[in-house]
């Protein structure tokens, strides 16, 4: 169910696009922006003759391909979602009602936001595949984007895990704006959803609409894992975000070492949880003591990710090691040890 006044809100939005896009807001002011009803957005967006703009304004339809809208007075408009002051007026979903519906219920399946840097090295690739593949397996939900970087490989993993997954669209949610996206969103429409705030047919993907998309993914996340947030800004707002919004974070950490690499530091002494696998950030869904004592995977133990390091040609120390400083290279590090050292 759509009401009148956020249909009409939706499309303001994505008719002043390419004027919000000349704006060059940063990430805050941009947020602010979002939060604005329609006839102050579009004097905020500097539209001349914003009366003759919404008499002109062509109301967004659905399609064969975006067959699902709600708005945020339907009851199946995610409470967590209106926590935010600039939640989307209109979600748009590749999926039928029904399901939207079920992907959003209170009682579903918990969901964990996945973000990160773009250009991930092998090693942390491996990560990001295996922690989102076991996450589905224990019956969790994957939110992200779908671009290159985690985001992509968050997709693949969860599904290969057969579970369901929510794309957070930067652009209309049936718009493949990457050749290689073509086939992973076919996989996502299958079992999941794509949505996006942005109505079909309207416009393509642009920077600050893929800000405007990392909102959605940390409301919706109860958890959110940043994978290597290096000098990627976006995983730093997403994470922001998702503090302010009481949400937990977690971190697999990326090497200090690379650009940027200081910021899984700040994160984690800011209080992110330290998380090498899904047992870790299961145990973050669910509260300490939901999973044994230690790292239970031996693949995700000390060792063994030194193993991955190496094989991925990554020198230096692992930020396990990192970490836990010299004489890491020992035995298994557990979890309880790993949030000593992050409190
Ligand atoms: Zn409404």
């Amino acid at each position: 169910m759509v009401c009148s006044p956020c249909l009409r809100r939706s499309a303001v939005l994505a008719a002043v696009a390419p004027a919000i896009a000349r704006l060059g807001l940063r990430q805050h002011s941009l947020l602010s922006l979002l939060a604005l009803p329609a006839e102050r957005l579009l004097r905020a967006a500097r539209v001349e003759d914003p009366g003759g703009f919404l008499r002109g304004l062509q109301l967004p339809a659905l399609t064969d391909r975006v067959p699902t809208a709600i708005c945020r007075h339907d009851r199946s408009y995610p409470l967590t979602l209106r926590q935010l002051p600039s939640a989307p007026a209109v979600l748009y979903g590749t999926c039928t009602p029904e399901r939207l519906g079920e992907l959003f219920s209170c009682s579903a399946n918990p969901k964990v936001g996945i973000v990160g840097s773009r250009g991930l090295n092998p090693y942390a690739k491996q990560i990001t595949f295996a922690l989102a593949r076991d996450l589905a397996r224990a019956g969790v939900t994957v939110v992200s984007g779908v671009n290159e970087g985690p985001e992509g490989i968050a997709h693949q993993g969860a599904l290969d895990g057969g579970g369901a997954t929510i794309a957070v669209m930067c652009c209309p949610p049936d718009l493949s704006h990457l050749t290689w996206q073509h086939h992973l969103q076919q996989r996502i429409r299958a079992r999941g959803t794509a949505i996006s705030e942005f109505p079909p047919g309207f416009f393509g993907p642009q920077r600050w609409s893929f800000y405007a998309s990392q909102r959605i993914i940390a409301a919706l996340a109860d958890v959110l894992v940043v994978v290597e947030a290096g000098g990627f800004t976006c995983a730093s707002l997403t994470t922001k975000i998702a503090t302010e919004l009481g949400r937990d974070t977690a971190v697999v950490p990326g090497r200090v070492t690379d650009p940027g690499g200081h910021r899984m530091l700040w994160l984690l002494r800011d209080g992110a949880h330290p998380v090498a696998n899904a047992e870790d950030v299961l145990e973050v869904i669910h509260g300490a003591g939901a999973r044994g004592p230690g790292l239970h995977d031996p693949a995700m133990s000390g060792p063994a990710l030194r193993e991955l390091a190496d094989g991925a040609g990554v020198r230096g120390p692992t930020p396990l090691e990192v970490i836990h400083g010299a004489g890491a290279r020992g035995p298994a590090m557990s979890g309880a040890a790993l949030r000593g050292v992050a409190a």
